[in-house]
């Protein structure tokens, strides 16, 4: 498995045309998902002879791997879809894009944007062979269409949750690709750690989501492929594994495996170069007795749950066809509190629902207060065509979402300030990420309360005469001073 220096972008040699060994720069945008995507698309490419390349401007074709999870999301995809296609000035003789936005928007991405030369959906990823000027293997050839699919994902697809009728230009079949351990990756995260995707598409009915059209229904990767892909990356050096999907704690459900994923994680915590496992995106109601005894009971498993709740009123809930209440959240909570000592608890919700009363969004804020989340994001509900709260009555003026979603925040602030001061001169093993952005006088690391990417940083302020500081490798640290969210460490 072949590593590239930065996440956004592929390559080949220079003077040579287009068509023998093309330089390819990759932009990759959304989550960890689309990430894992496009460093299986970057693999395939170097694969087929491609040269990936860092920096867009030095790319004979530039690759957009795009996001279309919300409006922002979409926005932000084709600003840089324009941003890229004005390079086709310069060295650029190819613009590709790929991704969710792809699936959603396939004839107006062509349509509305000549300088775009090829689309490569969430489920034709070795077409990005093709659409880079490489040999495209015949799709029947390809290894890596794996479907398996749950009875409830089949009785919604009957009813008709994966339809994509009302979008124009898409393609009707579903995206049923799932790359395995023999796919070739190029890595694009720090040399120390990677995420593993165990599971593709949802078969969940949330009406405010599309991924289900998107990515097709919920598959998982067989236990085997994902164990052989782990033992593969700790022998090159990974330490730790973020296990992802669109749901993880419904992984092995299709085909039979009850618990899969606490036995994934046993498996992987007896890997032995292995330091971490951690995985994201728990749902709710997914979080059994099993999965919480199991991160209670290795060590190596992160004592860090990631779980989605989206509300906390029931009856925003039921609108958004979750199911779920604040009581019933809070017992979950105190379940996982109860059996993992110190466990750390992420969640995110969406603000703004339609329908979302004043009284229903004091809930949600009562819940968070009493919940004290170490980690919480809040997203500002956005209209997504195809999405069943499109067609919802009582849209809420946007002032007013964009004022609760400050609110919101603003109460979580207050939490999470508090939290981080009680961890003053506690100590923790810190995984050294390098120097910080913020200041050359600052390294950052994460400690197992830290997801990659995504939550608060923390800086390492000071390190011992001694010592020079590798990154990828692990110290102790001591927390020094704390802030409303980030922390600041020495080492001891
Ligand atoms: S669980 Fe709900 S929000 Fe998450 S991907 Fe599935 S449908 Fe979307």
């Amino acid at each position: 498995m072949e590593r590239m220096s930065s996440k956004s972008s592929l390559v080949i040699a220079p003077e040579q045309p287009i068509s023998a060994r093309p330089k390819v720069g990759f932009v990759s945008l959304g989550c960890p998902k689309n990430l894992v995507d496009s460093e299986v698309m970057m693999g395939m490419l170097a694969q087929g002879g491609a040269e990936l390349v860092p920096r867009a401007e030095d790319a004979d074709v530039i690759v957009v791997n795009t996001c279309s999870f919300i409006e922002s999301a979409q926005q932000e995809s084709v600003n840089t879809i324009l941003e890229m296609a004005r390079l086709k000035e310069g060295r650029a003789k190819k613009l590709v894009v790929a991704g969710c936005l792809v699936e959603r928007f396939r004839d107006e991405i062509q349509k509305n944007i000549p300088d775009v030369d090829a689309v490569v959906g969430t489920g034709e990823l070795e077409n990005i062979l093709g659409a880079a000027g490489l040999t495209q293997p015949q799709s029947a050839d390809s290894p890596f269409r794996i479907l398996t699919s749950r009875p409830e994902g089949d009785a919604r697809a009957a009813a008709g949750r994966f339809s994509r009728d009302s979008w124009d230009g898409a393609i009707s079949d579903l995206p049923n690709y799932l790359y395995d351990e023999t796919t070739p990756r190029v890595l694009a995260t720090a040399r120390s750690t990677a995420y593993i995707k165990i599971a593709e598409g949802c078969d969940h009915p949330c009406g405010f989501c599309i991924i289900p059209q998107l990515r097709g229904k919920f598959r998982s990767r067989r236990f085997e492929s994902v164990i052989a892909e782990a033992e593969r990356l700790a022998r090159s050096g990974v330490k730790e594994i973020t296990l992802i999907g669109q749901d993880t704690t419904c992984y092995g459900e299709d085909f039979g495996l009850k618990d899969g994923l606490a036995l994934l994680l046993q498996k992987l915590a007896a890997i032995e170069e292995l330091r971490w496992v951690r995985f994201l995106y728990a749902y709710p109601n997914k979080i059994t007795n099993q999965l919480l005894e199991t991160i209670g009971a290795h060590d190596k498993i992160c004592s860090y749950i990631d779980v989605p709740l989206q509300h906390a009123s029931a009856a925003t809930l039921k609108r958004m066809k979750r199911g779920g209440s604040a009581d019933i959240f809070h017992r979950t909570l105190e379940k996982a509190r109860r059996t993992i000592p110190n466990v750390t608890l992420r969640t995110s919700f969406i603000v703004g629902y339609p329908g979302e009363t004043e009284k229903e969004f004091e809930e949600l804020c009562e819940f968070v207060r009493a919940a004290e989340f170490d980690w919480m994001g809040t997203f500002a509900y956005s209209d997504q065509e195809g999405a069943k709260a499109h067609e919802l009555e009582g849209k809420l003026p946007l002032k007013e979402i964009e004022r609760r979603r400050k609110h919101l925040m603003q109460i979580q602030k207050g939490i999470s300030k508090r939290k981080k001061k009680a961890l003053r001169g506690k100590q923790y093993d810190v995984l050294l990420e390098g120097a910080s952005e913020e200041s050359d006088l600052l390294l950052e690391g994460r400690s197992e309360m830290h997801a990659p990417e995504i939550d608060g940083k923390l800086y390492i302020a000071d390190v011992p005469e001694e010592l020079t500081p590798t990154p990828g490798e692990f110290y102790r640290a001591e927390i020094t001073e704390t802030h409303d969210y980030d922390l600041v460490a020495r080492i001891v």
